[in-house]
């Protein structure tokens, strides 16, 4: 019998491969989705709902034991600059937290797919938080898969998100794009 992982989930597209792959190393995957960082709600739910659809195509099904409660985000960023260590602190440990109390020994997370996260910030998360609450975290990484998990999304019609959640990404994606077209428009 295969031991289980319980897979911290942020999307679909990320979700196509790094399932696949736990899969192939033998693991049993458990995709738990807990993202408060995700900004405006709308879009949480938008990820939300691909994330489901594409996980029950596959026979699967997606835990989600939290309500969305975007002020867990917003009252732990004190320095917007610095923003996603505490992120990454706040989603993992409650996963953690949760998959403990139900007996898994293993914990790792989708955001390792993507050249735009920082993975040392989210290894070294992911490790403390395991040692502080007795569950292992898998040091992967996943990046390998990207272009992979972009290719698939768009096959099977994945609503793929320009941002990576939060309020501050979201106007930092939106900044780069209008920069190059409203020369008269300051940005901070
Ligand atoms: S950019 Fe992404 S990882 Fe960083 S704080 Fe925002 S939502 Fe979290």
């Amino acid at each position: 019998m295969s031991d289980k992982v319980l897979l911290h989930t942020c999307c679909a597209p990320c979700a196509t491969y790094v399932n696949e792959a736990l899969e192939k190393e033998g693991w049993e995957v458990v995709n738990i989705f807990y993202n408060p960082n995700i900004h405006p709600f709308d879009e949480y739910v938008h990820r939300y709902e691909t994330l489901v659809s594409y996980l029950e195509r596959e026979g699967k099904v997606l835990n989600v034991p939290f309500p969305y409660n975007p002020l867990e985000y917003f009252s732990l960023i004190t320095q917007p600059e610095n923003r996603c260590s505490q992120c990454y602190f706040l989603r993992l440990q409650k996963v953690a937290q949760w998959g403990k109390e139900r007996g898994f020994k293993f914990f790792t997370t989708t955001l390792t797919i993507s050249p735009y996260q920082n993975l040392p910030a989210i290894w070294e998360v992911g490790k403390q938080i395991g040692e502080k609450w007795d569950i292992e975290f898998l040091v992967r990484d996943f990046r390998e898969g990207f272009h992979q998990s972009v290719a698939r999304s768009k096959n099977l019609k994945l609503y793929r998100q320009n941002y990576c959640g939060c309020i501050f990404s979201k106007y930092e994606g939106t900044k780069r794009r209008l920069e190059k077209r409203l020369t008269g428009l300051k940005f901070s």
